[in-house]
């Protein structure tokens, strides 16, 4: 007997029980063990009838996902699903905690499936970019309303065991204990003479108009899925299994399978699924580090930042204390995030009552003193140096000892702040991504007298928080602004060369980018990059800029919230629209400078664009800034709007192929403004060995 499918006979029911925690991954073992079983309760004359069971927090979560697109191990889950079409006995599946993919693929495979009343059943195989691949996209449209079965297949999101009964998905809802409730069931069932009801046998749940449904399904789904292929492959599997016999629908379904499998967009969505767990191992950081307590905290200024961060705390229950310099200032902010929370409620995502408690978890205060109590204080002040030292200066007297002391800085040197302490060890950057409530990157800044269980503790409250935590060493912008200024400054370069605002954003739109660079700019407030020029102007003459963005700010056009930026803006509205004016100021700032233009093409927008990105992401992998690759992507696709079936940037680099990357690079260090081109030694090495960054 195999140790992951257990078997054992009760009051002639065969109970085979999946042992694999944590989430009865269906890997090789566990499924050769359930065939194994499967037979044998099959040829033994004291069974009359099969519970498939796994724990009562996990029926199945699906397929080992480390198996996708090697060879198949046999047997495969088809070939399971087989010998559980062939059993001559009633086939009970008893789903507790969740079914998922290949987990609800099997119970699907059973005759009858009872369900705890707060299991969850989906086929979430469209996160990864694939489709149910062991006749899930055949089964579910004979259990549920082809509608249903389709958007549950091309949204991945699972549906309740009491919407599963409903469809007539799930037979029956346990009211005990699982396994004994399964028992009854399946006695109750015998007693009335069931047979086995494969569900292979069923006709599927459609009616009316199969083609003209189905020309509207692929329609609706098409539009939802740019940059994806899976749903759609997904509907014309449906309607397979609308119009064709069950074997020929699982034809269709393995050859669009094994299509998936092999895309660049499937490969993109695994790697961010694993590097989404990456991100938290830190090779000199054992992951057993004791780590420090934090029941509550403290945020420093009550601005844009602070306010977010405060809601990101109070959002997972942590308590905190709000603080700014003047009682104005404090207010102000607390109505900014009553503000927020109470948008949240009229859009009917938040109760009232969580709201209010959420809002009696923030306690305000003027008083820098008021954080003493803090395990963790986070300062989001004023982005100058003197101001933050002074904080932390005050902080370091006021703070209870072993508190940790963050900085939300984006781009000052967490070292040097850290100095204004007698604990350095326990100063550490917490880079939020604005707005903080919203967005999922967290960039922990590790300072080089960060102590360990600080590092440890920073990440763990990250994931408290909801966020992807990334740790990035210290340097000028961190990973994600420092990589996102080089593509600003080619954005910039190429209406130098002939562009427009509106040529550059539409093909970096049409690459999958959420929105171009100047589209970007003037949501953020084009006064910003300008602070930051101006300043590279005075400390970092190496940093080569194009004037023709200082052009457009010296106007006044600050984006939209002057109602004018690279596009003008309606009152009210935020469709950026072209404005000859902008063109006009291009042009002659072209003239003044003698700059000749010609045509670019899309194609070289987005590599200029992309590529910029690539190759300071491999110099800030080789200066060990980021820990591996897969983080740089995770920033990106976190932070940044990047398409997650690009991968990240550098995983969009490594399927491009490095030595066409380098040569491109190659080609750009010739041309205009060259000389920002050199290419990253570890890009050179790299593309020169045939390797990849992620590999
Ligand atoms: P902000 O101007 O909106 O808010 C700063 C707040 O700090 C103000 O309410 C101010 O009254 C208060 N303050 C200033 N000095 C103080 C002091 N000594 N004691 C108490 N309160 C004080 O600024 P912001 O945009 O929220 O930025 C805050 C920090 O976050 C900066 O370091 C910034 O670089 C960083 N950051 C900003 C963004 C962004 O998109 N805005 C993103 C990431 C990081």
């Amino acid at each position: 007997m195999s140790d992951v499918a257990q078997y054992a006979v009760r009051d002639g029911i065969a109970v085979i029980t999946l042992n694999n925690p944590p989430v009865n991954g269906l890997g090789n073992a566990l499924r050769a063990g359930v065939m194994e079983n499967l037979k044998k309760a099959e040829a033994d004359p004291a069974v009359k009838a099969v519970v498939l069971i796994g724990s009562a927090k996990a029926f199945s979560g699906g397929a080992d996902i480390r198996e996708f697109g090697k060879p198949r191990l046999k047997p495969d889950l088809p070939d399971v699903n087989d010998q559980q079409d062939a059993m001559k006995k009633p086939l009970v599946a008893a789903l507790g905690g969740f079914a998922l993919g290949g987990g609800l693929e099997l119970a699907l495979g059973c005759h009858y499936r009872i369900a705890l009343p707060k299991t969850q059943l989906g086929l979430p195989e469209v996160k990864l970019g694939i489709l149910p691949g062991s006749g899930g996209t055949q089964r579910l449209p004979r259990m549920v309303p082809m509608a249903e079965a389709i958007r549950m297949m091309t949204t991945g999101d699972p549906i309740s065991a009491e919407k599963a009964k409903e469809f007539g998905l799930v037979d029956e809802i346990a009211q005990g204990e699982l396994l004994e409730s399964a028992l009854s069931y399946a006695k109750k069932i015998l007693s009335q003479g069931a047979k086995p009801k494969r569900v292979r046998d069923l006709p599927p749940k459609i009616e009316g108009d199969v083609k003209a449904f189905f020309d509207e399904a692929r329609a609706m789904v098409a539009k939802g899925s740019k940059g994806y292929p899976a749903p759609l492959k997904i509907v014309e599997c449906a309607e397979a299994a609308a119009t064709k016999p069950f074997d020929e629908g699982r034809k269709v379904e393995r050859d669009n399978f094994a299509y998936l499998v092999g895309t660049t967009e499937s490969a993109a969505l695994r790697h961010m699924f694993f590097a989404e767990r990456q991100t938290s191992k830190i090779p000199d950081v054992a992951e057993d580090t004791p780590t420090r307590e934090v029941k509550k905290a403290a945020v420093i200024g009550a601005g844009t930042m602070g306010g977010g961060i405060a809601m990101s705390f109070v959002n997972a229950g942590i308590p905190v204390t709000l603080i700014d310099a003047t009682q104005e200032a404090i207010d102000r902010g607390l109505k900014t995030i009553e503000k927020n929370y109470a948008a949240t409620v009229s859009k009917g995502r938040l109760k009232q009552e969580d709201m209010d408690k959420r809002l009696g978890l923030i306690k305000k205060s003027i008083k820098i003193e008021d954080a003493k109590d803090a395990d963790i204080v986070v300062e989001a002040v004023f982005e100058r140096m003197d101001v933050k030292q002074d904080l932390f200066r005050k902080l370091d007297a006021i703070a209870k000892p072993g508190a940790i002391l963050a900085s939300n800085t984006s781009t000052l040197d967490v070292d040097k702040i850290a100095e204004a302490t007698k604990r350095p060890q326990d100063v550490i950057g917490t880079h939020f991504f604005s707005p903080a409530n919203v967005m999922r990157l967290l960039e922990v800044v590790r300072g080089k007298k960060t102590a360990k269980d600080v590092l440890a503790t920073t990440m763990k409250l990250g994931k408290a928080l909801k966020k992807v935590p990334v740790v990035s060493g210290v340097c000028d912008g961190f990973i994600g602004n420092r990589m996102i200024e080089k593509y600003g400054q080619q954005s910039l370069f190429l209406l130098d060369e002939g562009a427009s605002p509106q040529q550059v954003d539409a093909a970096a739109q049409k690459w999958g980018l959420a929105m171009g660079p100047f589209t970007m700019g003037d949501m953020a407030g084009l006064d910003i990059g300008w602070e930051i020029r101006k300043r590279r102007y005075k400390e970092r003459p190496d940093f080569v800029y194009s004037k023709v963005g200082d052009r457009i700010a010296e106007l006044g056009r600050f984006g939209q919230k002057t109602g004018k930026g690279w596009y003008l803006y309606e009152p009210g509205n935020r469709k950026p629209v072209p404005d000859p004016e902008v063109e006009k100021i291009i042009d002659e700032y072209r003239k003044a400078n003698d700059l000749k233009t010609r045509n670019i093409s899309d194609d070289e927008i987005v590599e200029r664009l992309i590529y910029a990105l690539v190759n300071e992401g491999a110099k800030i992998l080789e200066e060990g800034i980021a820990l591996r690759a897969s983080d740089i992507d995770m920033v990106y696709l976190t932070g940044y709007g990047f398409p997650p079936y690009r991968g990240g940037p550098m995983f969009y680099a490594d399927t491009v192929g490095l030595s066409k990357v380098l040569s491109s690079i190659e080609k750009f260090s010739k041309g205009y403004m060259g000389a920002i081109w050199k290419p990253a030694p570890l890009l050179v090495k790299l593309a020169k060995d045939g390797r990849k960054f992620n590999d």
